[in-house]
């Protein structure tokens, strides 16, 4: 895709530490956008929590018309302790994924060099891969029910709806995805020894997707040794794809061995670029550390390299990587949940630094 260099960003801070770490997205955006010579123009609404509490919704009834020919979607987080999380859910981040067809959701899981994963002994090279999760169907459908209520006979529904179109899709995406990196392989999520409809057909139809990709390796797990293979052997990951339920617990899993929860970047990408992809930190409101300035902002910051990547900005997305990288191994430019002293815009104006050079 041709790079433009115009971009129109419709800026999401939402609630809590969101509003903490997107400005300092922005501000590395900024330093990106004068050395790549890129112009951002930022469309920010109070979509949040908050404007719940005031007007009643999250965000207003034609909400999504507004951006829907912007380039991309920045999010902070959404989410705050009065308000139930289904509101917050349903309210904002579910419409926006399945409005705009965000049908993938990606999280790069990978040990930036100056960070400590918790798994002993691992290093940058061992830990470089991709999560890319189902995002709009299979497990968490709407489809089931309750009967007899209250009763001992008392029975809980759930169906799990796997489409053709919607599995073929994102295994695709996968085998795409891995077609862009060195080892070139993907691995499945699977669980067709205990889950016997959709999970047979999720295999069927991998099988059917890697012979469209004959360049690209693959191998297949249940998820529950797939899980102890993230901690015991995560080199061995490139590109793993799951339903929408397994990438969810591989997506949370993923960040956990590459460090801290305050660094992880995400992706909800509309692959077909037919709508915006929206791009957010993997972590919350975080409503513990909320209005201290303390937050760190490298997931927010991550985000937005990930962001710049998606709309054809390698060079600066790779910049911003760098940047990253130059500034946590001083442990002076760390936040506090890095063993460091900064706060969040002392760490943020130190990588917009490292990228404006
Ligand atoms: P959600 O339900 O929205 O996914 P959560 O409530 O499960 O979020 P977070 O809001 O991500 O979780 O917070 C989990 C813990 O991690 C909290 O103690 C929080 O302070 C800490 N944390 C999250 N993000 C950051 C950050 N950017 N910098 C420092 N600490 C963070
Ligand atoms: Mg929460």
């Amino acid at each position: 895709m041709a790079a433009t260099n115009r971009l129109k960003i419709a800026t999401i801070p939402g609630d809590g530490i969101g509003r903490e770490v997107v400005p300092e997205g922005m501000r590395v955006l900024e330093a990106a956008g004068r050395r790549f010579n890129i112009a951002f123009q930022f469309d920010e609404v109070d979509w949040s929590c908050e404007r719940y509490k005031k007007l009643g919704s999250m965000m207003p009834a034609d909400g999504l018309e507004q951006f829907r020919n912007h380039d991309a979607v920045f999010l902070g987080a959404v989410g705050w302790p009065e308000v139930p999380d289904h509101v917050s859910l349903w309210g904002l981040l579910i419409p926006i994924r399945r409005e705009y067809q965000q049908y993938a959701n990606v999280r790069p899981v990978r040990l930036l060099k100056g960070i400590t994963s918790p798994l002993a002994g691992r290093g940058p090279e061992d830990i470089d891969f991709y999560v890319v999760r189902e995002n709009v169907e299979g497990e968490y459908s709407e489809v089931g029910g309750r009967v007899y209520r209250g009763t001992e006979d008392e029975v809980a529904i759930q169906e799990a709806v796997f489409t053709r179109r919607g599995t073929d899709r994102i295994l695709r995406y996968a085998f795409e995805l891995a077609r862009t990196r060195p080892r070139r392989h993907v691995t499945s999520a699977t669980k067709s020894n205990g889950i016997i409809h959709s999970m047979p057909f999720w295999d069927e139809r991998f099988a059917a997707i890697k012979a469209e990709y004959p360049d690209i390796a693959t191998s297949q797990y249940h998820i529950d040794i797939l899980t102890a293979h993230f901690v015991q052997h995560p080199d061995w990951f490139d590109v793993v794809v799951g339903s929408n339920l397994f990438g969810d617990i591989l997506s949370d899993l993923g960040p956990a061995v590459a460090g801290s929860i305050g660094i992880a970047p995400s992706g909800n990408i509309n692959p077909e670029r037919t709508f915006p992809s929206m791009f957010e930190p993997v972590h919350g409101s975080a409503p513990d550390i909320a209005g201290k300035g303390i937050a760190n902002p490298i997931g927010q910051i991550w985000s937005a390299a990930m962001m710049l990547e998606h709309l054809g900005h390698s060079d600066a997305a790779a910049r911003i990587i760098e940047a990253i990288e130059t500034v946590i191994a001083d442990p002076a430019s760390r936040t506090r949940d890095m063993g460091g002293r900064a706060n969040t815009a002392e760490c943020g104006r130190a990588i917009a630094e490292v990228v404006a050079g």
